[in-house]
């Protein structure tokens, strides 16, 4: 396939902003496609060229690909330098200054003879290339190799290319999309989610884009979990009180110690090799070597994926330590130290995978006890403190327990014949209740930064607040909630700009839907945990917009940062606004002529 007609469909894409139009226009481009080479256009249209959990990244500097592209279109250097300041697009920069030499040299650009003959496959090859590039000369062999494709490229192909290496490939493909589009054109509607179950068991689009071109729906339905393949968590729903979670359970249920640390997947291979993941896919193995190495000499089973939550231990005393002590370990320097300074053991909690058998449609009690007898548990590898619990009585007493043990609060499991293991779902199978229940109206919520206000008084030359939102799943949005500016300590806004990065955007970005303008925006990436002491109707936040009042959104009321950056979630893991809604329902609303109230005035 020529790379033109996918860059033509990208073009299709971004001049859209209806979800099911994307998917319409994906689904026939798709259909068209070489089935052999679906795999790589998916993780194209998603700006890639490997699933989430490949541990490299396609990643150019804006100057290395400034450099290439004034090589390639033999431009002022620092014109393409004053074009990229005003546009913050490598895209734009490059379709005009190849437009520019179109007027004057027609041959060295859209007439030269190669144009528009780019194939997709030379584009994965190219770009492979970037990305292995290593060593001494590695800047200078990337800038090469994309300048070879950009010279090769029409204006079109070279904008997309250009925002690919950048990482600003945000043509609206995403996972949910890409699934919808895969349902429409190789099966139906009513097999979606069938086809959603094969993505959330191997977190692998492409993988899942290339089985169903080739073998249809009987393919997807084998396909299971993976030693290797990361595995999307399951999540737990919240209530708020012992006693409706005792209920919401039937009257019986287990009750486990909610810890409150990292929570990792291990997957341990036949080989010997463990692979820890994060919950937002990431290599944690280089973190936590010392908790690879137990797992795999505690472990009964040649193969198996479990996961469990990574917790800071006092070397002296033995005591659980706050979520704050074992981020030490996720740092990206002196890890040496880190391991050494900074004991940790892994509570583990469930078993997805153990020696050829899928154990996630098991129901909770039989996964548990194959967990439990799978491991030599002792030092680091403990299994969570488990209680089945008959009444809220037990289960208050269980929960004081947790909470003298310095853990976080309690999950609830069911103990139902149907309490699967379900990957990349959170439902009322989990139930947590945490400490912080009592203090607050409400849980902490994961906010997405998505802009950010100029700050005054002592707060001037800096961001002073940031404008918060939770993520709509259905519609791929991050719709507002709030305007936070409360929690920041100086050390916080002293590093603000430095952690929002310049994923800076001159208007809204398409993923967000917002009402109040913030002084800049940012690309949804950071997520921040935020308490509030309310959610409200709102005249200007845009989240459930308008389906509890028609024109309210959903708003927090004084929230305040807690000094936690979320980054072991990804900005899709924040707080949903269905989450929202229904902790909405879980207040009282005796109070509740606040829409006059609920905009920016209040929230401050
Ligand atoms: P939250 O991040 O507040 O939504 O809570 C869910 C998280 O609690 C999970 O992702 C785990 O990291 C963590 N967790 C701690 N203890 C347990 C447990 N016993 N079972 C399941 N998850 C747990």
């Amino acid at each position: 396939m020529l790379y033109s007609d996918l860059a033509s469909t990208f073009d299709r894409l971004e001049s859209t902003g209806s979800r099911l139009e994307m998917a319409s226009i994906l689904a026939e481009f798709f259909r068209g496609a070489d089935k052999s080479e679906l795999r790589d256009i998916v993780y194209l249209c998603q700006g890639k060229l490997h699933p989430d959990f490949y541990p490299s990244v396609l990643g150019m500097s804006d100057k290395l690909v400034l450099k290439a592209i004034v090589e390639a279109t033999f431009a002022d250097e620092k014109k393409a330098e004053q074009l990229l300041i005003k546009s913050g697009d490598p895209g734009e920069v490059v379709v005009t200054l190849m437009g520019k030499k179109k007027q004057t040299n027609l041959f060295a650009f859209d007439a030269a003879p190669e144009k528009g003959e780019l194939s997709v496959g030379d584009v994965v090859k190219s770009l492979g290339q970037i990305e292995k590039a290593s060593g001494k000369r590695s800047q200078d062999k990337k800038i090469e190799i994309f300048k070879g494709l950009i010279t090769k490229s029409t204006p079109n192909e070279a904008k997309y290319l250009s925002r690919m290496v950048t990482g600003r490939m945000r043509v609206g493909a995403g996972d949910m999309t890409i699934l919808d589009a895969l349902a429409e054109a190789f099966a139906t509607k009513e097999e979606r989610p069938e086809i959603e179950r094969a993505f959330n068991v191997t977190c692998d689009i492409g993988l899942v884009a290339q089985t169903i071109a080739e073998g249809g729906m009987d393919s997807i339905r084998e396909i299971g979990v993976r030693v290797g393949s990361p595995v999307k968590v399951m999540l737990a729903e919240r209530l708020p009180s012992v006693s409706e979670l005792v209920e919401k359970m039937g009257g019986k249920c287990a009750m486990e110690y909610k810890y409150d640390g990292i929570r990792v997947q291990a997957h341990i291979s036949r080989d010997g090799n463990v692979k820890l993941f994060s919950r937002r896919l990431e290599d944690l193995t280089p973190n936590f070597p010392d908790i690879a190495q137990s797992l795999r000499t505690r472990c009964n089973f040649a193969e198996a994926i479990i996961e469990g939550e990574c917790v800071a231990i006092h070397p002296e005393t033995g005591f659980m330590l706050p979520f704050q002590t074992v981020t030490h370990r996720r740092k990206k320097h002196g890890m040496d130290e880190a391991v050494r300074d900074v004991p940790v053991r892994i509570f583990m909690f469930d078993i997805l995978y153990a020696d050829g058998n899928d154990m996630t449609s098991l129901p909770y009690p039989e996964r548990r006890k194959a967990l439990e007898s799978g491991f030599s548990l002792g030092g680091m590898v403990q299994m969570t403190t488990m209680k089945i619990v008959e009444s809220p009585e037990d289960g208050e007493r269980f929960f004081a327990s947790a909470v003298s043990a310095r853990c976080e609060g309690i999950m609830a499991k069911s103990l139902a014949p149907e309490s699967v293991y379900r990957a990349g779902s959170r439902g009322f199978l989990w139930i947590k209740y945490k400490k912080d229940y009592q203090q607050a109206l409400t849980d902490s919520f994961d906010l997405v930064v998505v802009g950010a206000f100029y700050g005054m008084g002592k707060r001037a030359g800096k961001y002073g607040a940031l404008l918060m939102a939770a993520f709509d799943p259905e519609e791929g949005l991050f719709e507002t909630v709030c305007k936070l500016g409360t929690g920041f300590d100086d050390e916080f806004l002293d590093g603000m700009a430095g952690l929002l990065g310049d994923d800076i955007s001159e208007t809204m970005p398409r993923s967000v839907d917002a009402e109040m303008v913030p002084d800049v925006w940012f690309e949804p990436t950071v997520v921040l945990e935020v308490v509030a002491a309310e959610i409200t109707l709102s005249p200007i936040h845009t989240a459930a917009r308008d389906l509890i009042k028609e024109g309210s959104g959903l708003g927090i009321r004084f929230p305040r940062f807690t000094g936690r950056v979320r980054d072991d979630k990804a900005p899709e893991q924040a707080t949903t606004v269905d989450e929202i809604v229904r902790m909405y329902g879980m207040q009282s609303h005796d109070s509740d002529g606040l829409s006059s109230e609920g905009g920016n005035a209040r929230e401050e």
